[in-house]
């Protein structure tokens, strides 16, 4: 790729990311108001007051720059909504800020390294936001965006369409539109007539408009109709990529089809450091800006050592994005080692980590939740059925009892009901264990199972 341009051209551009995370469609951000306190119901969240505010000041953080080089830790029983925290985060943060999620568990692929893929998830989250001059087209009919001056006595924004007779960028009509606003006080219709050589904007009125009229203002006379309607100003075109976009549509060996199924492979290092050095440049040029996402590592227990020291390093960088990770387990052993540590994490990360822990739910929580997962999937669901689901959710986990509408539904569904019912949910209930009733079941029938390693009642009595 030496001396070739880094290429961030259409294919990227509208290239809209895939959202998987059905789980947590229904979270649209923190639900915090401006003072950053939690309200009780809001943006889909419900409950976990104390860890969605601490969210929120590292949000604000976050926004204030004042964030880099650490990261977040949200520690928390299974099901109480560190992904959903997370993912409000990345739903406040906007559009614009790149998310990248992923679970410990996927570095340990055949495909790739552990740091490639740790790297490729760090990519992902880190945004270039790059400016650019709109392109035209000999003969286009373009949309123009000028500043009219409030002096002009027109108001002062609204769009202009022209047909350009030649090339030349929207930028040079812009300015040029403007001056002669501002001095001549052009009027949709006129025409009017810039000098490309000395720049000077003259105003020709409407019936200027034959050809030998044209022909007499010299060779290097422009002329621009404009058109009806209003004036504004021009507005940049500004994309947002991630570098690990660009990694791929520069990586001669994928192209940017890789984007889509993922499949992406290793990206040698001398094409990230070709993109780091283009980006940098663009940078300095002031054609381009780094926007540091968020990264969120799910069962962060499950990295090994050398991954959390790439933590560690990574974090140095300038534009890092924001690291929240999260767990479940305890004290337990860091993997690769032997040694035991508070998350199975090393304390060097973890001191760099702000922790927010999350609670259980109580029962009038993850009703709430519930009710918005079967308005999310657009079930209806009776009063008593969602009740059970509730009492299911509390006996066993919110994630099964989420899981058990779709299916509830569908068995409603199939009987023609207009609502799911306490039957329905009983019907789905018995069909799929959850996992205390999974459990339950192989103690009773370990003999049948293959590789059994619960100690039976003779070798537990030992
Ligand atoms: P694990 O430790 O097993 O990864 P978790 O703490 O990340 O679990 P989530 O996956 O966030 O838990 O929560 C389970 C489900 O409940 C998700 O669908 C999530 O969107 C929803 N949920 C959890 N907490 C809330 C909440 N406070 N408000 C709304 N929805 C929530």
């Amino acid at each position: 790729m030496a001396g070739a341009e880094v290429k961030v051209n259409a294919e990227i551009r509208d290239l809209t990311r895939i959202e998987r995370i059905g789980a947590h469609s229904h979270i649209r951000g923190l639900g915090l108001d401006d003072a950053l306190e939690a309200r009780a119901v809001s943006q889909g969240m419900v409950g976990q007051t104390k860890a969605r505010k601490a969210a929120g000041v590292i949000l604000k953080m976050i926004q204030d720059g004042k964030i880099a080089g650490r990261g977040v830790l949200l520690a928390g029983q299974p099901g109480t909504g560190k992904t959903a925290i997370a993912m409000g985060m990345a739903k406040a943060l906007g559009e614009e800020t790149p998310f990248a999620m992923m679970a410990a568990s996927e570095i340990f692929s055949l495909e790739m390294s552990k740091t490639e893929a740790l790297t490729q998830a760090f990519r992902k989250a880190i945004g270039v936001r790059i400016k650019e001059e709109t392109e035209i087209i000999e003969g286009e009919v373009v949309e123009l965006e000028v500043d009219r001056p409030e002096s002009s006595g027109v108001s002062k924004t609204g769009k202009l369409t022209l047909k350009t007779t030649e090339m030349e960028t929207i930028y040079d009509l812009g300015q040029k539109m403007i001056e002669a606003l501002t001095r001549e006080k052009v009027q949709a219709g006129d025409v009017i007539a810039i000098d490309k050589a000395s720049g000077k904007v003259t105003k020709l009125g409407r019936s200027f408009a034959r050809s030998r009229d044209y022909d007499a203002m010299g060779p290097t006379t422009k002329f621009v109709q404009c058109p009806e309607g209003e004036l504004q100003k021009r507005k940049e075109v500004v994309h947002v990529v991630t570098l690990h976009e660009i990694d791929v549509i520069n990586s001669r060996t994928q192209g940017f089809l890789a984007l889509f199924s993922g499949d992406t492979g290793e990206i040698r290092p001398e094409v990230r450091e070709q993109i780091d050095s283009k980006v940098a440049e663009w940078r300095e040029e002031g054609k381009a800006e780094i926007v540091p996402g968020v990264i969120f590592i799910d069962e962060v227990h499950m990295l090994d050592i050398e991954c959390f020291s790439f933590l560690n390093r990574a974090l140095e960088n300038d534009m890092a994005p924001v690291l929240v990770v999260a767990t479940n387990r305890g004290i337990t052993r860091i993997r690769g080692t032997n040694y035991r540590s508070p998350h199975g994490i090393p304390i060097d990360l973890l001191d760099r980590l702000l922790i927010i822990s999350t609670e259980p739910y109580t029962e009038r929580e993850l009703r709430l939740i519930l009710d918005i997962r079967c308005e999310e999937e657009d079930v209806e669901a009776t009063d008593d059925a969602r009740e059970l689901l509730t009492k299911i959710g509390h006996e066993t986990s919110l994630r099964y009892a989420i899981q058990l509408i779709t299916a509830a539904s569908m068995v409603c569904q199939r009987r023609k009901g207009a609502a799911v019912d306490i039957e329905d949910v009983s019907r789905v209930y018995s069909l799929f264990v959850d996992v205390k009733r999974s459990t339950q079941y192989l103690i009773e029938y370990q003999e049948q199972f293959m590789f059994n390693e619960v100690p039976g009642d003779d070798e537990a009595a030992e």
